[in-house]
């Protein structure tokens, strides 16, 4: 064990030129870190994520495999610090090239080598790596140590010329090219073109003579491109090593890789000095890389590969074919048992799947590194369950685990990744754009949305809507179609918003497609995509595809370890007490319902696992085709006995809705939103209208005009300069009672008749767009007469609520008010956002809410994440305030929010009993709901005093 002590003694040792500069100052601040000095990195750094950071994840994992004894061949590490003051002073900072110096000797002493000595040489690498692993920033170099005079001496020790002429042409390839960025054809010509004289295909045909041969001419080419002679001095070629992996920090690749990953600049990379082992000394050696478990499928089996009689990077080159790795049982048993436990150890100590890479010399197994590995969305999921199963973690850190994208990217179609490579090698990519909202679509292209609704819904076909941007009025068409593309717009235009919502694949912004409404075609450069052609969207990547790709569409009910993480999510969010609140409010975690206007979204939101209806809209079943004439009717009518005798008609429709929904939703609560929307919304197109009526007066027809005529004199009066602030909501309830007079009484008569069918109803009817409570005051006593009368006349009794929405501010002020009437609160966060704000939704997202993300007066759009200070700061006085009122009053939220993980949080924060999101997003929020309870696990709601 190499310790200060023995540091010291180093220091001592004469027969090194080098060693005496190191003799003046090892004092000062300690830039290098022996891998057995893992305990003094963690004093210096507070924590094992310092280490981390102080000697990067290559660094950090050799010191503490160390530590743990797993054979790792010895060396240090210079830290990130150096490395930033390095970048600062464009210098080694002082100190850190004498402590090097310092190290090579207790690396040469445990090693039982020295650095240079031809008898008995110690041969390092010089290896870069970052506290986050960047592959491919920057390649290792090998073999440093080697110069002619090593050479000859190696050659008389091993007996093996062959193997040393190989590793010094190595180390001369990988000094030109990694050292001073020589292109890698600079040494690969010469070497092909002598294979090829030689009549060679493999380097395996190699003897000793020919790598001699070939070192010689590397030497001439190092010489002329670099300028001067390969270095000889071993501790130069030390120096220039490690600042070559300082430097390539700051070179382009890294730069781009970081911009792209997110990482900073800041962190600066660490230097890792390691006694050689060689896997290419024989066929008692080898190297090879594997996985402790299946990174893409997350079984439970190590996948990997090895290579007999090879050196470091070639099982990655795939110079030759790799064996998997059980193989080596055959070869030999006794490394295979060693390298088996040693891996599960690591397995265990870090409690996640590892990474490996491995050299075997001469019948020894040495660990070169470990790490967490790259895993996909699946094995993701699969790994964290299998690892709590296998009580490796706890049920609560297996849920932790798993991030709400991992989910969302499990719950999408998705293109099969070699599919997607073909289609890429046959020339099939269109255009790119942003990733909006993940899955894969596969459809025909239309540009429009009534087109693309029209042929989704009456030619059944798959459609993909395209546009240069979406309006609000284009909704119907993306809804109905599998993918939607734009080719203007960003991550907060209308077209991404509404394609997350409802679980839509789509790319905005492909601003390399022209598309031509007129001519229906869109163009990237001379290839035409005409309407009605096939295209494929992938909303993971923003990769369009002409044509058709395979997809797999994975179900929920078949992803058998995600329902069993979801399963331990619930368990979680119902913990009792997990929140600590007064008494009447939650102190389990929150719920997770769904929003849900048709029997079989109801049903999916129940798949999902949602326990409730949080949102069901109503109108919509006003606009099917044999409904609508009847509701104008009812509109048109002057009178109450007129609207009554409308309504009468559909009241039967309604009951039939609501009864598929509670049957659905057998057992759980269901909440239905009364109408909402004004009603000219019901009415015809006025311009569409009077253009009619013009084209009749001036062709002289009559037949039906005097009927046009009223119906537009009727449009008219419904006119309103501002109808979403009009007359809508609760207000029209109480200039027009029969309207939702007639939705309490199908919503009842339908729970009844469910209850006689021995289905168990929870309604709960939410009144829209309270503003004061003394609308409640008009309109409740009313609703809720006829609930009573419908279940004296059917004669059966089942619990029900009355309760609103509170979606305008003054409601949320006057919380306690309303609380006196409402049973239950449902925020509205999309309109309690607009009217917060003062914005419209489709107005902002369309025109500015882009700029003010970008400018930063908004730190994201308000309308995808609650804005906490505001909104949020409404919603937690509402609840205290209702709850003064009503200590047990239910708490929700409907809005798009309830689907969104930051948001989701802020609802545990405050004390609502549940969120309600989409029905395709519940998994998520279900995952999110356990997350945020055991984050703040045991802590107080925070009320609003
Ligand atoms: P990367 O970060 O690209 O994986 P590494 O530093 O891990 O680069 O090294 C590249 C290859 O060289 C790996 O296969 C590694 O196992 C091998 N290697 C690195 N250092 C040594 C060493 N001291 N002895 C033997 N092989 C080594
Ligand atoms: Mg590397
Ligand atoms: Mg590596």
């Amino acid at each position: 064990m190499a310790t200060k002590a023995s540091s010291k003694k180093a220091v001592k040792s004469k027969s090194s030129a080098k060693a005496k500069t190191a003799k003046k100052t090892v004092k000062g601040k300690k830039w290098v870190y022996l891998f057995e000095e893992v305990k003094a990195a963690e004093k210096y750094a507070g924590n094992w994520e310092g280490v981390r950071s102080l000697l990067g994840g290559k660094g950090s994992g050799l010191a503490d495999m160390t530590r743990a004894g797993v054979p790792v061949p010895p060396g240090f590490t210079v830290s990130t610090e150096a490395c930033n003051e390095f970048r600062k002073a464009g210098k080694f900072p002082k100190g850190q090239w004498d402590q090097q110096v310092v190290a090579m000797k207790s690396v040469e002493k445990n090693a039982g080598k020295k650095f240079g000595d031809p008898n008995n040489p110690l041969l390092v690498s010089c290896r870069s790596g970052a506290k986050f692993s960047m592959p491919g920033m920057m390649n290792t170099i090998l073999n440093i140590g080697l110069n002619d005079k090593v050479v000859d001496g190696m050659i008389k020790t091993t007996n093996n010329p062959r193997f040393v002429w190989d590793l010094y042409r190595r180390l001369i390839e990988m000094f030109g090219t990694t050292v001073f960025n020589l292109d890698d054809e600079v040494f690969e010509h010469p070497m092909a073109e002598y294979k090829a004289s030689k009549g060679y295909k493999v380097d395996t045909e190699m003897t000793g003579d020919d790598w001699k041969a070939l070192v010689s001419t590397f030497k001439e080419v190092f010489k002329k491109h670099v300028g001067f002679d390969f270095p000889q001095d071993v501790y130069k070629q030390l120096e220039l090593a490690t600042q070559a992996v300082f430097e390539s920090w700051m070179g382009k690749r890294a730069i781009d890789y970081r911009r792209a990953t997110g990482i900073s600049d800041d962190l600066g990379t660490a230097v890792n000095i390691q006694t050689m082992v060689f896997g290419n000394t024989g066929n008692d050696s080898g190297t090879g890389v594997a996985f402790t478990r299946n990174p893409s499928t997350g079984d439970q089996k190590m996948m990997g590969e090895y290579l007999l009689n090879a050196q470091g990077e070639d099982v990655v080159a795939g110079i030759r074919n790799a064996d998997p790795i059980e193989h080596l049982v055959n070869n030999m048993p006794a490394v295979y048992k060693q390298f088996m436990g040693i891996t599960k150890k690591l397995e265990k100590h870090y409690q996640d799947m590892q990474d490996v890479e491995f050299t075997i010399e001469r019948g020894k197994l040495w660990m070169l590194q470990t790490r967490n590995g790259k895993r996909t969305a699946k094995s993701t999921v699969k790994i964290a369950v299998d690892m709590a199963n296998e009580k490796l973690i706890s049920k609560d850190d297996a849920v932790l685990r798993v991030t709400p994208e991992v989910v969302d990217a499990l719950l999408h179609p998705q293109f099969n990744e070699s599919e997607m490579k073909k289609a890429e090698g046959e020339g099939k990519f269109f255009a790119k754009g942003v990733n909006a909202s993940p899955g894969a679509a596969v459809g025909q292209v239309y540009f429009d949305a009534d087109t693309s609704e029209r042929m989704a819904k009456e030619e059944k076909q798959q459609t993909i809507m395209v546009r240069p941007f979406t309006k609000p009025d284009d909704v119907h068409g993306m809804i109905s179609a599998q993918g939607v593309l734009t080719s203007e717009g960003g991550a907060t235009s209308h077209a991404a918003v509404v394609a997350r919502q409802f679980g839509i694949p789509c790319v905005v912004g492909a601003s390399s497609i022209k598309i031509d409404l007129e001519k229906r075609i869109m163009t990237v450069g001379d290839v035409v995509v005409k309407e009605g052609e096939w295209i494929s969207v992938d909303g993971n990547t923003g990769k369009v595809f002409l044509g058709k790709i395979a997809t797999s569409a994975p179900t929920l009910e078949e992803q058998t370890e995600l329902l069993t993480l979801l399963k331990w999510a619930d368990e979680i969010s119902s913990r009792k007490d997990i929140r600590k609140a007064p008494k009447g409010w939650p102190t389990r975690g929150l719920q997770v319902w769904a929003n849900a206007d048709y029997p079989k979204d109801a049903q999916r939101a129940r798949a999902y696992g949602a326990v409730g209806i949080g949102l069901c809209r109503t109108e919509h079943m006003f606009f099917e085709p044999e409904r609508l004439p009847i509701v104008q009717d009812m509109i048109l009518s002057g009178t109450s006995e007129g609207r009554t005798a409308a309504l009468d008609k559909l009241l039967p429709y309604q009951r039939k809705d609501f009864d598929g929904l509670f049957e659905a939703m057998d057992g759980y609560p269901v909440i239905i939103r009364l109408i909402d929307p004004p009603l000219h919304e019901f009415m015809p197109d006025e311009e569409k209208l009077l253009e009619e009526v013009i084209t009749m007066r001036v062709k002289g027809e009559t037949d039906g005009l005097d009927k046009k005529e009223q119906l537009l004199a009727s449009i008219k009066g419904l006119h309103e300069s501002n109808p979403m602030m009009g007359l809508r909501g609760v207000r029209l309830s109480i200039s027009m009672p029969e309207i939702v007079e007639m939705q309490v009484r199908a919503i009842f008569e339908a729970a009844a008749d469910c209850t006689l069918r021995g289905i168990v109803v929870k309604p709960e009817v939410m009144i829209p767009l309270t503003g004061t409570v003394k609308e409640l005051e008009w309109i409740q006593p009313r609703l809720e007469r006829i609930a009573s009368a419908v279940m004296g006349e059917k004669k059966v009794k089942f619990e029900y609520k009355f309760g609103t929405m509170v979606e305008i501010p003054r409601a949320a002020v006057t919380a306690k008010e309303v609380a006196t009437h409402a049973e239950f609160f449902s925020f509205g966060t999309n309109d309690l956002t607009q009217m917060t704000f003062g914005y419209s939704r489709d107005d902002a997202e369309r025109n500015f809410l882009v700029t003010y993300v970008q400018e930063g007066i908004l730190p994201k759009n308000p309308f995808q994440t609650l804005d906490r200070d505001g909104v949020g700061k409404l919603m937690q006085w509402a609840i205290t305030e209702g709850r003064k009122t009503r200590p047990n009053l239910e708490v929700g939220i409907c809005g798009e929010h309830g689907g969104d993980p930051d948001s989701i949080e802020w609802c545990h924060l405050i004390g609502n009993n549940y969120v309600s999101c989409s029905p395709f997003r519940v998994p998520i929020a279900r995952l999110a709901a356990a997350h945020v309870a055991l984050k703040y696990s045991g802590q107080s709601i925070a009320e609003d005093k």
